[in-house]
C-alpha cells in the first residue's frame, strides 16, 4: 500500500474508535501562553541595546535558567540559529516586566496538559480530568467545550466540574512564546526552520505544584481513569524536584497497581540531575514520547556522548541513530512503547506488535499536520482536511536506510524482538503555527493506540 493509502486507512480506523477510549488522567503542567511573533528588525534593535557581546555567547550554550535580559535576548537567537526549540524558566522579576511590556500578540491555552486537555476533550470528545496549578479566569477561558473534568472539593465532597465552573480565580501562569519562521534572518543568522523559543514567567508548573484535590483523591481519580498521560517535570530543577517527584513516584505507584498505562511526554529539561531522575523513573511508565533534542540529551545524561552528537548532526535526523539510542533506553528502563518524533518522520519502538502500532503514528501525523495547516482543530474530521499535504520527500532516504538497515516493510519492522514502526510526516509548508505540536503528536498517538486496540 502506498503511504496515502495507509494514511487515510489509519485515519478512519481511529475515527471509527476513538468513542471507545475510556477517560484519560492528565497531569501535571497548564498554563497561558502568550506568543509573541517575532520582527528581525526589532530582536535586533533589543540585542544591539544590551550589547552584542553581552547577548551573543547565550546563543552559543544555553543558560539553565534566565536571569538577566541578554540571557533572554540570546536564548531566543540560540533557537533561531539551529531552527530548534528550547523552554527556559524565568526567574528575574525584571525580566519577566522587560517580557510583558514587549508584549504578545495572542494567549494561547498553553502546557501539555491544557493542549492535550483541549485536544482529547474538546476535539476528540475523549474524556479527561486536568491538573490545572491555578485556574484564573483567564485559564479558565482558554478551555474548549466537551468532557473536560478537574477535580472541585465541594463541603468535603470531590466533584469533577468542566473548568468554567470551577469559578475560583487564582493567579494566571505565563509563557511567553518567541515564534519565528523558517529563512527568518537576524544578525548574522537565518532560521533554518520554524520554531520557537519560550520562556516562562510561572511559578507553580515550574516548581511542579500539586494540588491538594490530587494529592488526597488520586486514587479516585486513577480508579475513574483507564489511561494516563504525565508531563511537566521538564521544568524542575536540582533544588526544587525532591518533593513532586515524591508524589509523582506515589501516583505512578497508583497506576501501576491499577494497570493503567502511562504515558511520559519527555520535553526538553535543562537540569542534568532532574533528567536523570526521569531516566530513573521510566520504567514505571509504559510509553514515553520525545523529539530528536531531548533524545540525545537523554542520551547524554546516560554517557552515550558520540549517539548523542549523532542525533543532532544530521538533518533529517539518522534514523539508525535514532533507533539505537531507542534501544539502549528501552534496554535500561524497561519502557514499552517509545515515540520519536522529528520534523519529517516518527519512530516507534515497542516491546509488542501490531499494525495498530504504526497507524497511531499515522493518526498522529495528520492531527499534527492539520494543526500546523489550520491552526486551530476543531473537530476530528477537521484532522482529514491535512489529507492533501503531501507527505515529506526526504523521508524517502530515511525509509530506505531503515528497509535496508532492519528489513522493514510498510513503516514495520524487527530489531532485537521488539517492533520497530516508521511513518513519513506530512509537511504543512507555511504552518499557521507549531506551537503544542509535539503534544498533539504523542497524545493522539499514545490514545490512538488504544481506541485501535479495542
Ligand atoms: P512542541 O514542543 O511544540 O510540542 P516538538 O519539538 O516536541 O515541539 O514537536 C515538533 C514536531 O512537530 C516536529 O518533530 C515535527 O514532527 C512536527 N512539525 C513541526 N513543524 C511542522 C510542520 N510545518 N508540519 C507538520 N509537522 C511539523
Amino acid at each position: 500500500m502506498s503511504w496515502e493509502e495507509l494514511y487515510s486507512s489509519a485515519f478512519k480506523k481511529v475515527r471509527d474508535n476513538i468513542a471507545s477510549v475510556g477517560r484519560v488522567l492528565l497531569a501535571y503542567n497548564t498554563n497561558i501562553d502568550a506568543i509573541k511573533y517575532l520582527y528581525g528588525r526589532d530582536l535586533e534593535e533589543r540585542v544591539n541595546k544590551e550589547g552584542v557581546e553581552n547577548v551573543l555567547p547565550y546563543s552559543e550554550e544555553l543558560p539553565e535558567r534566565i536571569t538577566s535580559v541578554p540571557e533572554l535576548l540570546g536564548s531566543i537567537l540560540w533557537s533561531i540559529r539551529r531552527g530548534k526549540a528550547a523552554e527556559l524558566f524565568v526567574e528575574s522579576c525584571s525580566t519577566r516586566f522587560y517580557m510583558k511590556r514587549w508584549g504578545w500578540d495572542e494567549l494561547r491555552m498553553g502546557g501539555q496538559v491544557g493542549i492535550m486537555a483541549n485536544l482529547l476533550g474538546g476535539v476528540y470528545g475523549v474524556p479527561v480530568i486536568a491538573h490545572v496549578p491555578q485556574l484564573s479566569k483567564l485559564q479558565a477561558g482558554l478551555f474548549k467545550d466537551g468532557p473536560i473534568y478537574v477535580p472541585k472539593l465541594e463541603g468535603g465532597k470531590l466533584k469533577l466540574v468542566h473548568p468554567s465552573e470551577f469559578s475560583g480565580d487564582e493567579e494566571s501562569c505565563i509563557h511567553y512564546i518567541y515564534e519565528f519562521p523558517r529563512g527568518f534572518r537576524v544578525l548574522d543568522f537565518e532560521a533554518p526552520r520554524e520554531n520557537r523559543f519560550i520562556g516562562a514567567a510561572d511559578d507553580y508548573n515550574t516548581n511542579l505544584f500539586i494540588r491538594d484535590e490530587f494529592k488526597s483523591n488520586f486514587e479516585g481519580l486513577a480508579d475513574s481513569s483507564e489511561l494516563a498521560i504525565i508531563s511537566g517535570l521538564q521544568a524542575l530543577t536540582e533544588e526544587n524536584y525532591r518533593e513532586p517527584f515524591e508524589t509523582i513516584r506515589a501516583h505512578l505507584e497508583v497506576l501501576e497497581e491499577k494497570g493503567i498505562p502511562a504515558h511520559l511526554e519527555f520535553a526538553f529539561t535543562p537540569d542534568e540531575t532532574v533528567r536523570r531522575e526521569i531516566l530513573g523513573l521510566l520504567g514505571k511508565f509504559w510509553s514515553v514520547g520525545l523529539n530528536e533534542v531531548e533524545l540525545a540529551s537523554i542520551m547524554d545524561v546516560m554517557g552515550e556522548k558520540a549517539l548523542a552528537e549523532k542525533l543532532l548532526a544530521n538533518d533529517p535526523v539518522d534514523p539508525i541513530a535514532v533507533t539505537e539510542a531507542m534501544l539502549k533506553l528501552a534496554e535500561k528502563t524497561g519502557v514499552r512503547r517509545i515515540h520519536f518524533h522529528t520534523y519529517g518522520y516518527y519512530l516507534a519502538l515497542t516491546d509488542y506488535k501490531g499494525e495498530f502500532v504504526r497507524d497511531a503514528l499515522l493518526f498522529a501525523a495528520l492531527a499534527a499536520a492539520a494543526k500546523a495547516k489550520l491552526g486551530d482543530v476543531r473537530s476530528i474530521d477537521d484532522v482529514v482536511r491535512a489529507m492533501d499535504v503531501p507527505v515529506n520527500e526526504k523521508a524517502a532516504a530515511v525509509e530506505g536506510a531503515l528497509v535496508k538497515e532492519y528489513g522493514m516493510k510498510d513503516g514495520i519492522g524487527e530489531i532485537d524482538g521488539y517492533q520497530l514502526s516508521f511513518i513519513p510526516t506530512k509537511i504543512v509548508a507555511k504552518p499557521k503555527s507549531t506551537v503544542g505540536i509535539g503534544d498533539t503528536i504523542s497524545s493522539s498517538a499514545f490514545v490512538g493506540e488504544f481506541a485501535l486496540r479495542e
